[in-house]
Parts: C-alpha cells; sequence; structure tokens
C-alpha cells in the first residue's frame, strides 16, 4: 500500500502542468505584524525556489530602497522567474525597471467601490490610466501582466473594455483578482471561461480567503482553463490569507492530475522557514502542513488503517515526507492494542491485554494520548504485578 493516491480518489486523466508563483513575500508580507528582513526573504526564496516554485512575487519595487535590494538579491541568487507590483504609476513602473523584473504585475481597480471611494476616478480615466502605464512598461523593455482590482466585482462590460485594450497593448498575461474574496466556484468559472475565449492570452488568478473558498475557486479557475496561480506558503496574507501553496499544489495534483513543478515533499519545510520568520504556528490541523495529518488516536480508525491505510488517509505520508502515527488513547480498543504490542514484539495473554487497555484508556484521559513509552512501562507494570 505505497501508492501515492488511493485507488478510489480520481484518477490523473491528462498531462498539464500550470505555473504557480508564491506572492509570500509581499501579499504574504501584508498580513497584519508581519515585516521580514531581506536575509530572511532570502532564505524564504530560496526555499520556494528549492521546493519547485519557478515565479516569486518577491515584492513590491516602490516600498523602499530596502525593498529593492531584496528584490535585486533574489534575483541574483534564485533560478526563479521574478515578479514585481506595480501601480499603474510611472514611479512604481521605474521602480520594477531598475530591479530587472521578469514580469511586471501591473493592475488597477476597476470596481464600482474602488473606482467611487478608492480612486476617485471615472472608467474612461482609469482604462487611460491602465494604457498609459502599459506603454510605458512595455517601452522601457518589461513584460507585463495586466490584472484588474477587484474583478470579482466589477461588470463584465468594463472588464471586457480594458482587457480588450491591454491585449491590444501586448500584455504577456491577464490577471482576475478576488480582492475580498467573495466569489464562488461558479462566478470564477465564469470569467475564467469568458477570458479565455475573448483574449488570446494565459490567464492567472489571484484569490483570497475570506469565505474559505480560495482552493475551491482555484480549482474551478484550473477547470475552466487558468494558467498561473498565485499562491502563499500557509495561505499567509491580508484578513484570511490567500490561496495556499500546500492546498493548490495537493489539489491540482492528486485531484486533477495537474502538475506545478513543485514537490509536496519539500512543502513541509517551505511551511517552517515561513512560521519561524512570521512567528504563526503551523495549527495541527492545517491541511498537509499539520501535525495531525497523518495521526490517527481512534480505536476503530486505528485498526482500519492498520489494515489498509486509505481507509482513513487521503495520500500516503510518504507523498510529503511524513510519516503516520497511531496513538493510543481513551478511544482506543483491543484490536488497535494488541497490533501494536505486535509491533514491538510482545506476546501478551488476553487477561494481561484487558488490564493494560484500562491503564491506556486512563492515562489518555489524563494525558491525551499514551506513546510507545509509556505504553511499554504500562505493560511492565502490569507484568510485574501479576
Ligand atoms: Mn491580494
Amino acid at each position: 500500500m505505497d501508492a501515492a493516491l488511493s485507488p478510489y480518489n480520481r484518477t490523473p486523466e491528462r498531462k498539464r502542468e500550470v505555473i504557480v508563483y508564491d506572492t509570500t513575500l509581499r501579499d504574504g508580507e501584508q498580513m497584519p505584524g508581519i515585516a521580514f528582513t531581506t536575509e530572511q526573504k532570502l532564505e524564504i526564496a530560496h526555499a520556494l525556489a528549492d521546493a519547485g516554485v519557478r515565479e516569486i512575487e518577491a515584492g513590491y519595487p516602490a516600498v523602499s530602497e530596502e525593498e529593492r535590494i531584496a528584490i535585486k538579491e533574489i534575483k541574483h541568487t534564485t533560478s526563479a522567474k521574478i515578479l514585481g507590483l506595480s501601480r499603474c504609476r510611472k514611479e512604481d513602473i521605474e521602480a520594477c525597471a531598475e530591479c530587472n523584473i521578469d514580469l511586471v504585475l501591473l493592475f488597477i481597480a476597476t470596481s464600482e467601490l474602488h473606482r467611487r471611494w478608492k480612486l476617485k476616478m471615472t472608467k474612461g480615466e482609469i482604462l487611460e490610466a491602465a494604457r498609459k502605464s502599459i506603454e510605458y512598461a512595455r517601452n522601457l523593455g518589461l513584460n507585463v501582466c495586466f490584472s484588474t482590482e477587484d474583478t470579482t466585482r466589477t461588470e463584465i462590460d468594463f472588464l471586457h473594455e480594458i482587457y480588450g485594450m491591454a491585449s491590444e497593448q501586448g500584455v504577456r498575461r491577464i490577471g482576475i483578482t478576488d480582492t475580498v474574496g467573495c466569489a464562488d466556484p461558479g462566478a470564477i468559472t465564469f470569467l475564467v471561461r469568458t477570458l479565455k475565449t475573448s483574449y488570446n492570452l494565459p490567464v492567472s488568478l489571484h484569490l483570497h480567503n475570506d469565505f474559505g473558498l480560495a482552493c475551491a475557486n482555484a480549482l474551478a479557475g484550473l477547470d475552466a482553463g487558468a494558467d498561473a496561480f498565485a499562491v502563499t506558503v500557509m495561505g499567509i496574507g491580508e484578513r484570511t490569507g490567500n490561496l495556499s501553496l500546500e492546498q493548490f499544489v495537493m489539489a491540482a495534483k492528486y485531484m486533477r492530475g495537474v502538475e506545478t513543478g513543485i514537490d509536496p515533499s519539500k512543502l513541509q519545510k517551505v511551511a517552517e522557514v515561513v512560521s519561524t520568520h512570521t512567528k504563526l504556528p503551523i495549527n495541527k490541523n492545517q491541511p498537509w502542513i499539520g501535525e495531525n495529518i497523518f495521526t490517527h488516536a481512534s480505536g476503530i480508525h486505528a485498526i482500519a488503517v492498520l489494515e489498509n491505510p486509505f481507509t482513513y488517509e487521503p495520500v500516503s505520508p510518504s507523498v510529503l515526507a511524513k510519516e503516520r502515527r497511531i496513538l493510543l488513547g481513551k478511544h482506543s480498543g483491543r484490536g488497535v492494542l494488541r497490533a501494536k504490542l505486535q509491533r514491538h514484539g510482545l506476546q501478551i495473554s488476553e487477561e494481561e491485554i484487558e488490564k493494560v487497555l484500562l491503564e491506556v484508556k486512563s492515562a489518555g484521559t489524563r494525558e491525551g494520548y499514551v506513546s510507545d513509552e509509556k505504553l511499554l512501562a504500562i505493560v511492565e507494570r502490569v507484568r510485574k504485578d501479576q
């Protein structure tokens, strides 16, 4: 039973590869209370590149001289393509040019809310600012991905107007942004399909997780033909965060058979580096990187897992370079206890099993779970008492 995927899950149908671009160093850093030093940024970028991430949004060049130094250093020391964010402003575009960015993520807000309350600009003014900025960036020799901000709350007619203009201006990619994470999979399917059929350009998705739908939306986008996906390690980012690197890589690979070029066995290491530098603990129940994902404590589950791990595991622990743990505790039964003792080479009578089980349950109730060392100590004591 060491196949990576349960035979009962969907089998991969087609070989397809999509781009994952990591924005831990930009959108991730916008999480309240987080600021990375240059050294920390480099360490994170190198861990990402080592895991197979081929595009890294290394920062927001216009922010500061220090930000630009970090971006340049990341560009010099990794093989990943370096992306940089830019508003539709000359100074932002020039900062990207200074950093020799491989792909400028040029954006402007388009929804009625943002037009009225943030930009205080008309549709015509926004269209003109975007057109001028794309032209300026292209004249500086930069490759441009053009995104609308708050795409998912923008009128479709205006989206066509602005993406149509961007595609005529020679951008390399167009981006959909679910700025406040309020789209559902149906909406993302519609938007991706619309852009894919209207423009002959790769489409990228930048998804937030306010309704907890970022990964479901990404899968819907993947199915609709999206080409590139913005992610952050552990899903960090503003408010409730972004599409998580781990969740997207695993869902694309094991639910769709789509490759990202990222090695799942390196995901834990990347998460640990980010967890250290953000001081954000990895939750025990966090998908793919949490301590509990291959841990079984319930007696019924544990005994089934010993027979066939896929009964209670969607993929093998080896995929993520992890190990399965079967914990004894108050939910344990005779079956799993017997199996555990056999693994330790202990033959034990039925009478002893009953006594050991009683002690395991009471220790489990007191302490949460019973480690192997503790179990062996219990067995020894039970035997001595006889
Ligand atoms: Mn964002």
